[in-house]
């Protein structure tokens, strides 16, 4: 009787769960390791750590930057159902679908495994990705089976496949400039595998006989003022290809483009024969651009060391080589040589290259100037003193009258519309004069936000509940599971996703009976819980790599939770997360089975997007 009992309370309490709504954390994202043995995640070829990513062969290294990027994407939206991704790093020869020469090549491709649509979800015409579908419905319409399917190449840096490039595994975002950070790639094609995707085919303007994407109702046609959906082919093939007649929109849009999108600087000089505004790059230490005056070339020209022309200068817009040394003989950096322009009174600095027909640099250094700062070619330097020798030139900094991406509304991002449609890149992506560089551009591009920037208002625009405030993921690393006596380590990534910071955040660890923490590298790399986060900025992205020692027996499920505190707690803080997984014993345990009511409309594979490489200069 009392067994009975028990068990109708347990009933209940079931019952009350499955009716509540929204948990109070994330999503749960998981990776499904689809490589065979001895490929891909299941190389076995032995590498040293690199950038808190502590995988001790290829394949786990590349597991790991998997997974890392699933627990940003889970810190940052919120589902009832776990989002499998189908994975595999295979190589040109496996996928077809991976082309590469020496120059260009697709680094990697994501694509939805299904969509649902019908009168159940809020737009009735719309194609949603299913894992949209399933957090939608708070039911699993795949039964346990993948939601994405991802795939990256692993021939990179090979013979024949973009011989000189490779990828960086670290978690850090610190590649050299020939690596492509593989954590950034992964952010953008799980972005497109959540939703960020039209179902347009760009060279006819076509949906084929698929419905709309649910992106494509907020593909927004600048000159009607309207989105696309409804409107003919043809008027789409135009607009595929109209370079900026195509937008995105939406609310959450409009409310975070002040946040994440500039006006974009520029500069102008009076020289006879070029084109103005000039090619540069604004150094990350300029002030806003604005003023100006005439040139002056610096004296030294190099700016090493104290101006000897300060006189001539103050007021003036300074010129300064690139290069030299300082007074102990180490790297004259950009920073000081402005600096020293800025200590004599200049109204800007022009840095130019001191190598002919190379690339703009940008820049950088700390802390800000308080006046503009911008870097040019040495053509266009030589141009400016080929004027000045017995003449003069005058230089203007100011900056665009919109956002950069933007369209007139200055609320609306630009999607990305060539005049000759690139297959898989065009609409599906923000347009490349984003300013600064957005995660969703068509191309790879270094230093993107870990935050995501633009990306979360498009998924909550498209229907995605997404996480407003300070937000954690926790995540088993490598297997699924964890075996009782060994040791096994965890992800715990912490978001800001708030525009203001959180102080004093302390993150703490829950273990079962019998498990304690080994080591920890990272943001808390103490060892110790609960442990001070300190202040964590808006936009910041904390990774702490957590081992622990499993107990012989453990628990099963193995369940690790995470929780979050801080002195300025806000009502879109998500403040805890779980990672539940079997022991190693009783199987894979990486999908779970549905036995509900059978899926309700789900369309085979389609919609498959591929990004390529196209690299600056
Ligand atoms: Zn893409």
């Amino acid at each position: 009787m009392r067994l009975a009992l028990h068990h109708a309370v347990l009933l209940a309490l079931a019952a009350a769960l499955a009716l509540a709504p929204a948990r109070g954390w994330g999503a749960d994202i998981r990776i499904l390791n689809r490589n065979d043995s001895g490929k891909g995640f299941n190389d076995p070829t032995v590498v040293p750590p690199v950038g808190l990513n502590f995988g001790t062969t290829r394949g786990q290294q590349a597991l790991i930057a998997f997974q890392y990027a699933a627990t940003i994407w889970g810190a940052t939206l919120k589902s009832d159902i776990p989002i499998l991704i189908d994975s595999a790093f295979v190589t040109v020869a496996d996928d077809s679908r991976l082309t590469c020469t020496s120059t260009n090549g697709i680094v990697g491709y994501a694509r939805l495994a299904s969509y649902a649509s019908g009168g159940e979800y809020p737009v009735p015409g719309a194609a949603y990705p299913v894992a949209l579908a399933n957090a939608l419905r708070g039911a699993d319409l795949t039964s346990g089976g993948a939601q994405i399917v991802a795939r990256f190449n692993a021939s990179i840096g090979t013979q024949g496949c973009l011989d000189n490039q490779s990828w960086y595994y670290g978690l850090d975002g610190r590649e050299s400039s020939s690596q492509d950070d593989l954590v950034s790639v992964l952010l953008h094609e799980f972005g497109h595998g959540l939703g960020f995707i039209s179902f347009v085919d760009a060279p006819t303007g076509s949906f084929g006989s698929d419905p709309p994407a649910i992106f494509d109702f907020h593909a927004w046609d600048v000159a009607a003022g309207r989105t696309w959906e409804g409107e003919t082919d043809a008027a789409r093939k135009l607009l595929a290809t109209s370079v900026s007649g195509l937008a995105l929109a939406g609310p959450a849009m409009a409310t975070d483009v002040p946040r994440f999108l500039s006006y974009l600087p520029r500069l102008s000089v009076d020289v006879v024969g070029l084109q103005n505004p000039v090619a540069f790059a604004p150094a990350d230490f300029s002030a806003p651009f604005a003023g100006g005056g005439a040139v002056v070339a610096a004296v030294p020209l190099d700016g090493c060391s104290a101006l000897t022309n300060g006189p001539d200068v103050a007021g003036k817009v300074v010129l300064i080589e690139r290069g030299g040394t300082d007074a102990t003989g180490g790297v004259c950096r950009f920073w000081d040589k402005a600096n020293r322009a800025q200590d004599a009174g200049a109204a800007g600095v022009i840095l130019f290259n001191n190598q002919p027909a190379a690339g703009l640099i940008t820049p950088t250094g700390t802390p800000p100037l308080s006046i503009p700062v911008g870097f040019v070619t040495l053509e266009t330097a030589t141009a400016i003193q080929g004027q000045l020798d017995g003449g003069t030139v005058n230089a203007a900094f100011g900056s665009s009258s919109t956002r950069g991406g933007t369209d007139a509304s200055g609320n609306r991002v630009l999607l990305y519309t060539p005049a000759t449609v690139v297959n898989a890149s065009s609409v599906s992506h923000f347009d490349t004069t984003a300013y600064p560089a957005l995660l969703m551009e068509p191309r790879i591009l270094h230093n993107f936000r870990q935050d995501l920037d633009l990306t979360p208002a498009t998924m909550a625009d498209l229907g995605w509940s997404v996480v407003q405030g300070l937000s954690l993921a926790v995540a088993k690393a490598l297997d699924p599971s964890v075996t009782p006596g060994a040791n096994a380590s965890y992800l715990v990534t912490v978001v800001n996703r708030r525009s203001d910071p959180a102080g004093d955040v302390m993150l703490d660890l829950a273990l079962p009976a019998g498990a304690s923490v080994l080591s920890t590298a990272g943001a808390c790399a103490t060892g110790v819980f609960p442990c001070s986060l300190g202040t964590v900025a808006s936009g910041d992205v904390k990774l702490t790599v957590v081992t622990l020692s499993i107990p012989k027996p453990a628990e099963s499920p193995f369940v690790v939770s995470a929780s979050l505190t801080t002195s300025t707690a806000g009502t879109g803080d998500v403040l805890q997360s779980r990672s539940s997984v079997p022991l190693a014993s009783s199987g894979s345990g990486c999908t779970t089975t549905g036995g509900g009511p059978a899926p309700l409309l789900l369309a085979a594979v389609l919609a498959s997007l591929l990004r390529r490489v196209n690299r600056w200069g």
